[in-house]
């Protein structure tokens, strides 16, 4: 299969070096052309029907990464290659037209859906749009409605709500007409971009069971991009953290937890609230702010807040690299090292 990696895992988006600078307002006083370094190099394989879970501060570049992705920002450098039925397909190359069609395959859901939900469009209209704009449904077709309300059925949503509209739901059911809408096109693969982060702790685990549940039957891929941690720790099969533009380290969900490499990982560890079994856990207060992306830190980005900065750090950039098992880091004094 072409979309076999060395470790056998079915490859659904290949991410080579992907580079995504916006550029920076001219001034009078500054006639030279500057940089956002939002994603500044990332290397990552999406495997199919696989949950990443993708963390870092607001700033870091996750939401930029997820939508680079799905091409509604062009990427700057490098290549996204996404595996259609096992046949690879170069993003970068499609015309606006082939983008389009892709576009039933590769969703996202959004953290505030009532955004991005019409307000005059009832729910049925929000979940049909889709369905008769990527011609899986003619409009008017009798069929629609009942597969419409087979959406609902599955995403939690009561089919006398059809004829509603989104002010009438709580945030919860908005989060679930966002995601009726996006899942009714059967997509392949899905980025939730702060997907339960506005919604009360509640709420978060229904919208989370519901993802999970929902990826289960349709064989999905996701995604799923936070800030938070704890949200991505039970769903994820592996956790990807970035700092300022770049992946620091990823793995797979359990081996994330129980082996940090990362210094920057430690901290965001340590940041969970706590239960009884790792209330010895040391709090890691990561002090300033993320650095300007426009102008980042020389040699290792975090080695302005990092607690274990050495020389060297200052100077070399670390290289992202395997360190088995599908760990990957890019760190130059990795935590094992500093306990063994
Ligand atoms: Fe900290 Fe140095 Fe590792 Fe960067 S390379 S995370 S500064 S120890």
């Amino acid at each position: 299969m072409p979309n076999e990696n060395q470790n056998g895992r079915k490859v659904l988006l290949d991410i080579k070096g992907v580079k995504q600078y916006f550029p920076v307002k001219k001034t009078k006083f500054r006639e030279k052309q500057r940089y956002v370094r939002a994603n500044d190099g990332i290397d990552l394989e999406i495997y199919e029907g696989e949950t990443l879970g993708l963390v870092g501060e607001s700033g870091c570049g996750k939401s930029t990464f997820g939508r680079t992705i799905l091409q509604l920002y062009p990427q700057t450098h490098g290549d996204i290659i996404y595996y259609k039925d096992g046949k690879p397909i170069d993003l970068k190359k499609q015309s606006a037209e082939e983008m389009r069609v892709l576009r039933k395959d590769l969703q996202l859901i959004f953290q505030d859906p009532y955004s991005s939900l019409n307000p005059r469009m009832t729910v049925g209209q929000i979940i049909g749009e889709g369905l008769t704009s990527h011609g899986i449904f003619k409009k008017g077709d009798p069929a629609m409605k009942e597969y419409i309300f087979q959406i609902m059925e599955e995403c939690g949503l009561a089919t006398y709500m059809f004829n509603r509209y989104p002010h009438q739901f709580s945030g919860g059911q908005r989060q679930r007409i966002g995601i009726a809408r996006s899942l009714a096109l059967r997509p392949k693969f899905v980025v939730c971009d702060e997907a339960v982060s506005a919604l009360d702790v509640s709420i978060q685990s229904q919208i989370l069971n519901l993802l999970s549940d929902l990826r289960e039957k349709a064989g999905l891929t996701y995604l799923f991009i936070t800030h938070d941690l704890s949200v991505v720790k039970y769903i994820s099969d592996r956790i990807g953290v970035m700092y300022l533009g770049n992946m620091v380290e990823l793995a797979p969900a359990e081996e994330l937890f129980a082996n940090t490499l990362h210094p920057y990982t430690e901290a965001l560890l340590s940041a969970i609230p706590t239960t009884e079994e790792d209330s010895g856990r040391e709090r890691i207060l990561l002090e300033g702010d993320i650095p300007s992306p426009v102008n980042p830190p020389s040699g290792c980005k975090f080695h302005t807040r990092c607690r274990y900065c050495q020389e060297k750090c200052k100077q070399e950039v670390p290289e992202w690299h395997d360190v088995g098992g599908g760990h990957y880091l890019a760190c130059h004094f990795p935590l094992d090292k500093k306990k063994g």
